[in-house]
């Protein structure tokens, strides 16, 4: 049985949705089991979950794709870096929108999780982006000051985001999350605006277009996480199905699989030679060494920021506004 808005803590509503709540304080069990029920956290779930399946299956495509041509002169330690983000990113997405509803704590630290996992994907898409798609003569030489960089905004964006779980009644939180998010890409996609604005014959027409995609996708999910549209012209309409959020994952699903089908192109059809000097090619430590360090930094401030929800008290608000958002 589902719940509307009114019978469950403000902090767990959101806004616009009116009904389609799992109740709160419930167990593992309960939330394993209501993934196959229908509320409003179901397509969630699902569109989040079902993409990590293809994920793992077209990963395993392209390693064996690229593996059988011989004409390829790059390393694909930075494309397995980003494989490994998508799909760190839909698995943990997918466990936050399906624990939650275990307690107040685990909300907080499902999300936060999650946040953590969008700062992994973003410097996993990094690492390829400079080693695939920089400009080959004028962008950061060394590979350790760029991943370095987007390693510190990763870590800003998930403790900003982190902050918002303790100041939850903010009503610009949805601008905090998404812009603490915006910066994070462009540090990251910086190699790739390089490029196709100084060196844009390097880019043939399908890998331009194929980035537009990934760009469009991006912006639209950004717009889509903020606005709340549609569910803000018709609260209670869109409750199981067609909410933003549920827009936003789908978009971030076909944004993240532009972006490795463009670092995919970029291998199959660059020529590496006039881009890898000898202090240039990735190394071991250069791409998953950074990614386990990025793994440990944000371990560290997703637990931070959980001591400090441990020392608040659940507040039941009889309030039956919906203000919160995940
Ligand atoms: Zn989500």
């Amino acid at each position: 049985m589902y719940l509307t808005c009114d019978k469950v803590p403000r902090e767990v509503r959101v806004s616009y949705i009116l009904t389609g709540y799992r109740p709160t304080d419930t167990t593992f069990k309960y939330c394993c089991k209501s993934t196959l029920g229908l509320h409003n956290e179901t397509f969630n779930i699902w569109s989040h979950l079902l993409p990590l399946l293809y994920f793992i299956w077209i990963a395993v495509d392209i390693h064996h794709d690229l593996s059988g041509q011989t004409n390829i002169t790059c390393s694909f330690l930075p494309l397995y870096c980003n494989m490994a983000g998508v799909c760190v990113l839909m698995l943990l997405s997918s466990l936050a929108h399906i624990f939650h509803a275990v307690s107040h704590k685990w909300r907080h630290l499902c999300f936060m999780c999650d946040y953590a996992a969008i700062g992994f994907y973003g410097v996993s898409a990094a690492i390829p982006g400079y080693y695939y798609s920089r400009y080959s003569k004028y962008w950061i030489t060394d590979p350790n000051i760029f991943i370095a960089l987007s390693i510190m905004s990763a870590v800003i964006a998930t403790i900003g985001c982190c902050y918002t779980r303790i100041d939850m009644h903010n009503k610009y939180i949805y601008y905090i999350r998404t812009g603490t998010y915006v910066f994070p890409y462009v540090v990251s996609s910086t190699p790739m605006f390089c490029r196709i604005f100084l060196e844009p014959e390097s880019m043939d027409s399908t890998s331009q277009f194929i980035y537009f995609k990934h760009v469009l996708f991006m912006v639209l999910a950004a717009i889509f996480n903020v606005t709340r549209i549609p569910e803000r012209w018709s609260p209670g309409t869109f409750d199981i199905i067609g909410q933003s959020h549920q827009i936003f994952h789908i978009l971030i699903f076909l944004g993240v699989k532009e972006c490795l089908y463009v670092m995919v192109h970029d291998i199959k059809t660059r020529n590496f030679d006039a881009i890898y000097e000898t202090n240039t090619e990735p190394t071991l430590f250069s791409t998953f060494g950074n990614m386990l360090i990025l793994t440990l930094l944000s371990i560290g401030v997703v637990l931070r920021f959980w001591q400090e929800i441990q020392k608040q008290k659940v507040k039941r608000h009889k309030n039956p506004k919906a203000v919160h958002q995940d």
